[in-house]
């Protein structure tokens, strides 16, 4: 099977443990479950809405405290933004608010109506989401088309250990709905393949991305 971030030919491998099949793609890093193993929306909102709902929680609010404290200073005060796959919990919009940036938020399960086509942001926000995609360089290249020119996207996502003996280990692997995984050269390839410049990552979970 071909990559489906930068088309090269992958290399399968079996965790035995969780009788699990991954492509793993050598040129850009990307490793993603067989997608015989893939959701559909309706499976997985119901293992989402087993998540508590912490939007109250100080916890929850240092969190996403940490998320802004690495993207703010690289992305030029931006005016508007987008969180994009925000879940049920529209706490990180309402942060963004709190900092004077206008901010809407889309989910496709609990706020599917948040999403125009015609309106263009200069910031989008995307924690916890790149995981979940069936087609992450399709979402990618949709959101890119949703940044004014100069935007940013920022994106959380935890980076794989890119070793096979880590990975077999790697809780994030665990969750059925974690279906693909990234380190930062993934998102460096997609970002060259997008024509965009990726500006830096914290070598762990965040990353932001330039539209030029
Ligand atoms: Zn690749």
């Amino acid at each position: 099977m071909r990559c489906h971030i930068c088309d090269e030919p992958t290399l399968m491998f079996m965790d035995q443990k969780q009788q699990m099949l991954y492509h793993h793609c050598r040129d850009c890093e990307y490793i993603f479950k067989h997608p015989s193993v893939y959701q559909d929306l309706a499976e997985q909102k119901a293992r989402y809405d087993l998540h508590e709902n912490e939007e109250e929680s100080e916890g929850y609010r240092a969190y996403f405290q940490r998320f802004l404290d690495f993207v703010l200073p690289l992305v030029q005060n931006p005016k508007s933004a987008l969180d994009f796959g925000c879940g049920e919990s529209i706490l990180l919009s309402c942060m963004l608010e709190e900092q004077g940036i206008a901010c809407d938020y889309y989910d496709p399960l609990y706020h599917p109506e948040g999403l125009s086509d015609d309106k263009k942001y200069d910031l989008i926000v995307s924690t916890e989401v790149f995981e979940h995609l069936h087609q992450p360089r399709e979402v990618f290249e949709s959101l890119m088309k949703r940044l004014n020119v100069g935007g940013f996207l920022a994106i959380q996502t935890e980076f794989h250990p890119n070793e096979m003996g880590a990975f077999m280990h790697w809780y994030y692997t665990k969750d059925p709905t974690h279906i693909v995984f990234f380190t930062a050269k993934t998102f460096e390839v997609l970002s060259d393949l997008s024509k965009c410049r990726f500006v830096d990552d914290n070598g762990k979970n965040m990353l932001v991305i330039k539209k030029k």
